[in-house]
């Protein structure tokens, strides 16, 4: 703009005539001015809404002032001041959008300095707006420049700060635009005027603050009833369609105008369900029916859990919202934990973004959020049981569960059936009533509490086959075989049990008729075996002494004396089982020295070896063991023999002794001094599955050798543990097997078997 330009436009300002000066005569008077402003005062503080004393204190301050015509009421943000209303400037709207948008730091232009000196301020610029400030930043030079050119060159500024106690909110900077027509009551704006304006002043701040807080009380109470609305929805919601509709109804009740959706997440398909609406024009809802995550409105916000709002676009494919007359759109996340279990969508005018206020949506979305989350996993948790319960109650076991305390939690019919009860005391601790289930050991004897298949499974014991006598109330007995694990959580503690039980009181009766059969049978063919063993042996050596000894007879009297020897061996196997079980097998304690007793079984073990090599290993000559050599040197043959019967022709089998002092390899199993007896084979080895199996009663393994009963492991490590020592296997498949024993050096024997 030109000097010349500016020139006319001062010009178009009426000057000062005649009238007015006759004016001024009959200008306001002081207490006029005190008058109005009181009014004006008492105005204020009974306004309730912060905008509008925002909006109308600067027109209505101008308006009872004759010595103000124009202002700009500047507040306070974060130590910036910012205009929020401008009032009697005449200025170009590009002038206008600048000051609109203009940040003034503290001490720049005049308003700023009131701010820093926390006082008023006044000054007369005989040279224009410019004049008003002492220093401006770059930033707002241009527009100090504009409004220096576009304000009359003679005016009075005044800058009074809003205090409130030791707060400035904001600055109020009136203007004086010099003697003029168009006010009746025209006087200057003189420093006089200074303490009334300050008095005002603080008077409209303190109605200012006054209004924010109570607005503010007003939002937390509203706020709160909404939080206590939803929660009460939740709590009364029958389902998850119920809980969604309910909560929907509330939060768009409270923004009128609105209308909105409630989409719930699928996780597993990465899908938004539309599953309640509440206003929504039905091409909206026909839009937001069935979503991708990735190709709905609401992306970002399930992306990144942050609520989002924003206009609504064609481009966005929002149309059917838009030719509804919606015009914005806000997104919430429903937020459980870490992750989006759905979003809350509102629509609405323009304004929506005003009124969807998120400090009262997100705590009402997360509340929701974690709703849903919990009637899912309710619903999960009970179809899971569901599951568990057709599986466990079609299981012809009984079956019970148990929580830590020993509480019972889950019962099949089968094991009230198993059990003859007609109801189980679901709420009662095992410790409550140890003899509930009327349980005994296989000798008759009452259980202790820790012998309860629950208690050895709560003590972390995972046990199989433990057989129980269970006593029905008119005494008869029943016997159960228990198996039983503890249940852990993912840390690993163990948050209760479950044990699986059946009843074997008919197999039980079985084997015990089957073992006694095989004893009596044992015990009758022994003496006729032994003396058939007898005469073949008398036989065979005089065959062999005889000069013009016939080899076929030889052959057939040596293979007679063998298949002999094995079947009274198979027999003494028998009758050796029959005298455990009945508890009938003594042991006669000795000092053996274990390489001599290797060395002796090796040499008898020789002729059946055909051609495989016998070695043995050890460190001293002497290997003392206070045992039975009997029984020991049953289970060494048992051993090199079926390291003879599972291995190749002309393989070699080692048998190694060695002494272990205390402490010094743990992985025997044996604390104090002890002996290690291991034969070693290169045979077939045998598969891991199995390796438990073996040492069990008649166990026989598919080693595809017709020769055995199944006998031999059972009863060697039956006379190892009776020494107190213990027996194992390690074998891999195709490279052989190595069985060992270990035997206490100093006897713990007193005790049968
Ligand atoms: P038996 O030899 O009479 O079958 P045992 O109780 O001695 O009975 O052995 C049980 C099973 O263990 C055998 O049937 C066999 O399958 C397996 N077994 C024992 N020793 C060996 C071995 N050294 N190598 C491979 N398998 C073996």
């Amino acid at each position: 703009m030109t000097e010349r330009q500016q020139d006319r436009r001062r010009e178009r300002r009426p000057r000062a005539t005649e009238s007015a000066l006759a004016r001024r005569a009959t200008a306001a008077t002081p207490t006029d001015q005190v008058t109005s402003l009181l009014k004006l005062s008492s105005y204020l503080v009974s306004v309730l809404d912060p905008q509008e004393i925002l909006a109308t204190l600067l027109s209505r301050l101008v308006e009872a002032l004759p010595s103000v015509q124009a202002g700009i009421l500047w507040l306070d943000h974060n130590g910036r001041l910012r205009p929020s209303a401008i009032v009697g400037l005449t200025l170009e709207p590009t002038t206008t959008q600048l000051l609109m948008s203009a940040q003034l730091r503290s001490g720049e232009g005049l308003a700023g300095l009131a701010l820093q000196r926390g006082e008023p301020q006044i000054v007369e610029t005989p040279l224009g707006y410019r004049d008003t400030a002492e220093q401006i930043a770059p930033a707002n030079r241009e527009l100090f420049s504009q409004l220096g050119e576009q304000l009359p060159r003679r005016i009075t500024a005044a800058a009074v700060p809003l205090r409130v106690s030791q707060e400035i909110v904001g600055v109020l900077e009136l203007f004086n635009l010099g003697d003029s027509d168009a006010r009746p009551g025209w006087r200057p704006l003189e420093r006089a005027d200074i303490p009334v304006l300050q008095t005002f002043a603080n008077l409209a701040a303190a109605a200012l603050k006054n209004a924010q807080l109570y607005a503010e009380a007003q939002r937390s109470e509203r706020r709160l009833k909404a939080f206590d609305a939803v929660v009460t929805a939740i709590q009364t919601a029958a389902d998850l369609p119920d809980l969604v509709r309910s909560v929907l109804d509330v939060v768009v009740d409270l923004l009128p105008g609105a209308c909105g959706a409630l989409l719930l997440r699928d996780p597993a398909l990465d899908r938004l369900d539309l599953a309640a609406q509440h206003g929504l024009p039905p091409a909206c809802a026909a839009m937001l029916h069935q979503m991708a995550v990735a190709d709905s409105p609401c992306a970002e916000v399930v992306h990144y859990g942050q609520p989002m709002q924003r206009p609504l676009l064609e481009e966005r494919g929002e149309v059917p919202c838009l030719e509804a007359g919606l015009q914005a759109g806000a997104y919430f996340p429903l937020l459980a934990g870490g992750t989006v279990a759905g979003v809350l969508a509102l629509y609405g005018d323009a304004n929506l973004n005003q009124r969807a206020d998120k400090e009262m949506l997100m705590p009402i979305c997360n509340q929701v959020g974690f709703a849903i989350a919990n009637v899912r996993l309710y619903a999960d948790s009970q179809s899971e049981r569901r599951k568990l319960n057709t599986v466990v109650t079609s299981i012809a076991e009984g079956v019970l569960l148990c929580d830590a305390l020993g509480r019972l939690t889950l019962a099949n019919d089968a094991a009230l059936a198993l059990l003859r009860l007609e109801s189980l005391p679901f709420e009662q601790p095992l410790a409550a009533m140890p003899d509930f289930y009327r349980m005994r050991d296989l000798e008759g004897r009452p259980l202790t509490l820790a012998q309860l298949p629950f208690a050895r499974a709560l003590a972390g014991e995972v046990f199989q086959d433990y057989r129980l006598i269970l006593r029905g109330a008119s005494g008869d007995e029943t016997v159960m075989s228990f198996s039983g694990a503890p249940a852990r959580a993912d840390d690993g503690t163990i948050e209760g049990a479950v044990v699986v039980f059946r009843d074997v009181t008919a197999s039980q009766k079985l084997e015990r008729a089957k073992d006694e059969f095989l004893a009596v049978a044992a015990h009758e063919l022994r003496s006729p075996l032994a003396a058939v063993r007898s005469y073949a042996d008398l036989l065979l050596r005089r065959e062999q002494q005889r000069e013009e000894a016939d080899p076929r007879d030889l052959h057939g009297l040596t293979i007679l004396t063998q298949q002999v020897t094995h079947m009274l061996r198979m027999v003494d196997n028998l009758l050796d089982v029959s005298r455990i079980d009945a508890g009938q097998l003594d042991l006669q304690i000795q000092r053996v020295n274990l390489v001599s007793l290797a060395a002796q079984v090796i040499d008898q073990q020789r002729p059946a070896a055909s051609g495989r090599e016998l070695l043995l290993e050890y460190d001293a000559e002497e290997l003392y063991v206070e045992c039975d050599s009997l029984r020991i040197r049953q289970a060494m043959t048992n051993l090199i023999g079926n390291a003879i019967k599972y291995s190749p022709a002309d393989s070699a089998i080692t048998v190694r002794l060695r002494r272990v002092e205390e402490g010094d390899d743990t992985t025997t199993g044996l604390d104090g001094p002890h002996a290690v007896v291991s034969v070693t084979d290169t045979g077939a080895g045998i598969p891991p599955e199995q390796q438990t199996k073996l040492f069990q009663r008649f166990y026989r393994a598919r080693s595809g050798r017709a020769e055995g009963l199944g006998l031999g492991l059972y009863l060697s490590r039956q006379f190892v543990q009776m020494h107190g020592g213990r027996i194992w296997v390690e074998s891999i498949e195709g490279a052989g097997s190595t069985f060992a024993f270990a035997l206490p050096l100093h006897s713990v024997v007193g005790r049968k078997a």
